[in-house]
């Protein structure tokens, strides 16, 4: 029989996997690998770093969840995949190295998110980006008396050669990943202090390592920036973080913030079990370019999904949905299962959720990929979206069947 391996645990894995699943039933073998045995949804890190979740409200047990609906799942970290002999080769968590075979391979593995390439970051750094950040920053929270806070992201090593591909607007080039979530954490801490009594104790700066917001349309950036005026935020521009000391950070060129608490999205570079794949599969930054079918353009039978292919910019949890079902469907129809593929139509949608002041901002953008659609958006209702959507995914343990018909984020 026909065996697909799925690699990854979270939107750009789950989603295919489910939907291949779906579509083709018992015409193939369907095995997803993950690192972990849980996965936890990110969208919701930041709610725990401001005390308001906790991060095992939204912890899925692949082990459980997979096999239920007919799929297989398997612990083991990827080291590599030879796409030359079609194969991925993992290590199991006893440390014994497995090489599989595929027919098919779905690579949805992300990206790799580096706080390593920031010095100080161990002694000095907070983030939301993995459960036991969201938790450490947290705890410092608890005990802040105030001072200076920023709030920026790493740069974004993105990958330039070979290109997917797909049209040139639809893979715009980007100083930062993804920085919904910075936009986000300075509304929640904003929330969180103001709580606590303490908003006249605290002064934030959020920084960008290019023009922040970059992917979102001029007036919604300008929006922004008024916003931050009345919240007292300062905003810096081009400031690529390279270090982090007890009372300031400093960037690339020896500028410095004054920061008493620093809370940072790590750069974002390929996943390293891609840079050691076989060469031509990745791009220069570890990224696999596809077409716009999620086909690598240069091996037929590897597809990449989510954060792990070059062509989705930003880094968003809704652009991995899309990919992952579009290679689910491509994939059915060469298992013989006649289906209609979805054509990827990007747009930056997501919500940054302030729940402690009970609003949330809805964002849908596509000015980034040149079109007219300039949303940006704050209710009640959006705080509410959010919530739900995480509701759905815990309910439906990461099988998004319905999230196209769920309009926004
Ligand atoms: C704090 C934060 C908040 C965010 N909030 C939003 C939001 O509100 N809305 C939105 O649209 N996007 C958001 N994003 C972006 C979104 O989370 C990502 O775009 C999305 O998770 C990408 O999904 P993915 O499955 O492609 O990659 P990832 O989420 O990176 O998942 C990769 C998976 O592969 C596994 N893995 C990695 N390497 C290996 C290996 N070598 N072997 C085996 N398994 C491996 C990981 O454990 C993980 O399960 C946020 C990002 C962050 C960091």
């Amino acid at each position: 029989m026909t065996k697909v391996l799925v690699l990854g645990g979270r939107f750009g894995a789950l989603t295919p996997a489910y939907t291949l699943k779906r579509l083709v039933g018992s015409k193939a073998e369907i095995k997803l690998i993950n690192e972990s045995r849980f996965s936890w949804l990110r969208l919701d890190l930041p709610h725990v770093s401001i005390g308001v979740k906790d991060v095992e409200e939204f912890r899925l047990d692949l082990s459980q969840a997979l096999p239920e609906k007919g799929i297989a799942f398997e612990e083991g970290k990827v080291q590599k995949i030879d796409a030359k002999s079609n194969q991925v080769v993992y290590q199991k968590p006893d440390g014994t190295i497995k090489e599989e075979e595929y027919d098919y391979v779905i690579v949805g593995i992300g990206a790799h998110l580096a706080p390593e390439l920031i010095k100080g970051w161990d002694q000095y750094g907070y983030s939301v980006c993995e459960p036991e950040y969201a938790l450490k920053l947290r705890d410092r929270l608890k005990d802040f008396k105030g001072g200076n806070v920023t709030i920026g992201s790493g740069f974004f090593y993105q990958g330039h050669n070979p290109k997917p591909k797909v049209p040139e607007n639809l893979v715009p080039q980007s100083d930062a990943a993804c920085e919904g979530p910075v936009f986000e954490m300075s509304l929640m801490l904003h929330g969180y202090f103001l709580k606590k009594g303490m908003l006249d104790k605290v002064k934030t700066t959020v920084y960008s390592p290019g023009e922040y917001l970059s992917d979102l349309s001029s007036g919604a950036r300008k929006a922004v920036g008024e916003m931050y005026k009345q919240l007292g935020v300062t905003l810096v521009n081009n400031f690529r973080i390279k270090e982090i000391k007890e009372h300031e950070i400093v960037d690339e060129k020896g500028n410095t913030i004054p920061s008493d608490l620093t809370v940072v999205l790590p750069p974002y570079t390929g996943n390293p079990a891609l840079k050691n794949s076989t060469p031509d599969l990745v791009d220069d930054g570890g990224f696999i370019p596809t077409d716009l079918n999620m086909v690598s353009i240069k091996y037929d039978n590897v597809y990449a999904s989510g954060d792990a292919n070059a062509m989705t910019v930003p880094k968003l949890a809704f652009l991995a949905v899309k990919t992952g079902r579009i290679a689910a469907e491509h994939l059915a129809n060469r298992l013989g299962v006649p289906t209609k593929i979805d054509t990827y139509v990007p747009s930056v949608v997501c919500i940054a959720d302030n729940p402690l002041e009970g609003y949330g901002v809805a964002v849908n953008d596509n000015s980034f990929y040149g079109g007219t659609i300039a949303k940006a958006i704050p209710s009640a209702t959006n705080s509410l979206k959010k919530e739900l959507f995480v509701k759905y995914f815990m309910w439906s343990k990461g099988d998004l069947a319905l999230e196209k018909y769920m309009g926004e984020w």
